[in-house]
């Protein structure tokens, strides 16, 4: 489906160019321009670059060699920044934590990943301590003389970012250095990221949404970023001041409308919005387009395999659709319409899991991501939903994805997801869990009629749960199992 003709050697040559290097050579690259803020704390890439270094000295001097993992289970902050940059130069492998992860989860993570220290901020660091890890704290890391630049390839380990995990254990996806290279090259290529950029930066460091794009991007392209905690008024204010970019998963949009129809603000100085991680509603698509003066760009990925289709910078956006593949990425459908990827950004395995990592690839080396998709005529990509949400009802298979579309345009509804409720009479029951918009009122009989009216009868909801809100992971990723309990 690639726009591009590029094919056999041509193709391979671009991916080992995408993949070249080494990411503490690439992303610390000097300069007395500021790179980095956050709040009343600025870095200049000079800072960065002596700080990582100095910082890997210290990690070096603890007797971290390369290849060692260091997990950095912290907030978001500049310190984070640098700890995580430390890691790299120091040719370290960083585990990457969520700071919102109780104790068993972190548990699982540090006990699987076996971190030969764990960077963490005061109020983790009781749980890790108590997990028998050694703590480093990430405001005050050791530091010593940079030290010369360890011996990395595109091969080399970078980073265990693990799995979401809204369905089983997350597992640790493998990154390495070219992978990572990959995919903030591809990234600056399809937005046309510069050094003349600001990206308002309001993601979760930990995940490849806000680190392999958000902050390697910023370093690679020349350009700057500024850190803030997601509030809509924090986003609104960074860029009326400078921002030319936003990246953001959908719930934060939703918020940042909510926010725009109460307080408009003029973001014509704001050259692109990106959003992913989880489907962009088309309703939602129309209403960015209108309060944002511009529709997001719709981007679609996953941690294995890199954040690699998207819609067009220029050229038509289509609500529903997550468009083209990145340069050097190829897609296509297997079985069960599964999105099959490979590309330079695409994981070779999971950490020390063999057979999960089998079962991951197909025999011609594409990268199975359990997502159903929908190739049109024009080349763009839809995504269904996922393989493991199917349902299947009196025999029949539901992917929620197409019921929630059809509902999402009631007025009556404000958000959806539709799952299947175990059920004697049909296997599982496709149930629509609503949150209302509060006018019109939400009358079940009203929207399972008005699914009827558009739905074949079998992929019709047959109940209809309201809630208040829908329980959704750090990443706006709807959890299923929640719904299901
Ligand atoms: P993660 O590995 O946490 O980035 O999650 C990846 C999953 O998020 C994918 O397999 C998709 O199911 C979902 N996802 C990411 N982007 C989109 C999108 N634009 N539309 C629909 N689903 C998405």
């Amino acid at each position: 489906m690639a726009r591009e003709a590029l094919t056999g050697t041509a193709l391979d040559e671009l991916r080992h160019k995408l993949r070249a290097g080494n990411l503490a050579d690439a992303l610390l690259q000097p300069g007395p321009a500021t790179v980095l803020r956050s709040g009343d704390r600025k870095l200049t890439r000079d800072e960065l670059r002596s700080e990582a270094a100095r910082i890997a000295g210290g990690l070096q001097r603890l007797g971290v060699k390369p290849g060692d993992r260091v997990a950095v289970y912290a907030a978001n902050s500049l310190d984070w920044v640098l700890a995580y940059l430390g890691v790299q130069r120091a040719g370290a492998c960083a585990v990457m934590m969520n700071p919102d992860y109780h104790s068993a989860e972190a548990e699982h993570i540090l006990r699987d990943s076996e971190p030969v220290h764990v960077v963490t901020d005061a109020p983790r660091a009781d749980t890790v301590r108590k997990l028998g890890f050694k703590i480093l704290p990430v405001e005050d890391l050791p530091r010593t003389d940079s030290p010369p630049m360890p011996d990395l390839t595109p091969e080399s380990p970078a980073a265990i970012l693990y799995t979401s995990g809204t369905t089983g254990r997350p597992k640790g996806a493998l990154l390495d250095h070219g992978n990572l290279l990959a995919q903030a090259r591809g990234a600056m290529e399809v937005w046309r990221w510069t050094a003349r950029d600001r990206l308002v930066h309001a993601l979760p460091l930990f995940h490849l949404h806000g680190l392999g794009m958000g902050l390697h991007g910023t370093l690679l392209s020349g350009g700057s970023a500024v850190l803030v905690p997601f509030t809509p008024e924090n986003v609104v204010h960074e860029l009326t001041q400078g921002g030319t970019m936003l990246f953001g998963v959908p719930s934060m949009y939703q918020r940042l409308c909510e926010h725009l129809e109460a307080h408009p603000a003029n973001l014509s100085s704001v050259r692109v919005f990106v959003c992913g991680s989880a489907p962009l509603p088309p309703a939602l698509f129309e209403r960015c387009a209108k309060l944002l003066g511009q529709p997001p760009v719709e981007r679609y990925g996953i941690t294995e395999g890199g954040i690699v289709v998207t819609n067009p910078y220029e050229g038509p956006r289509q609500p529903g659709r997550v468009g083209y593949p990145f340069p050097g990425v190829e897609v296509k459908l297997g079985e069960q319409d599964e999105v099959l990827l490979k590309g330079g950004q695409v994981f070779k395995g999971y950490w020390r899991n063999p057979e999960a990592t089998k079962e991951a690839f197909t025999p011609d080396g594409f990268f199975r991501t359990g997502d159903v998709g929908e190739i049109g005529d024009d080349g763009t990509l839809a995504i269904r939903g996922r393989i493991k949400e199917l349902i299947i009802t009196g025999g029949f298979n539901v992917y929620p994805r197409e019921v929630e579309l059809v509902l999402e345009a009631h007025p009556a509804v404000h958000e959806v997801a539709v799952a299947g409720v175990p059920s004697e009479k049909w296997g599982e029951e496709v149930t629509a869990f609503v949150v209302p918009s509060g006018t019109p009122p939400l009358v079940e009989r009203e929207l399972i009629a008005f699914a009827q009216e558009r739905l074949a009868s079998y992929k019709c909801p047959k109940r209809v749960v309201t809630l208040e809100k829908l329980p959704r992971n750090a990443m706006g990723k709807v959890q299923r199992s929640l719904l299901v309990k």
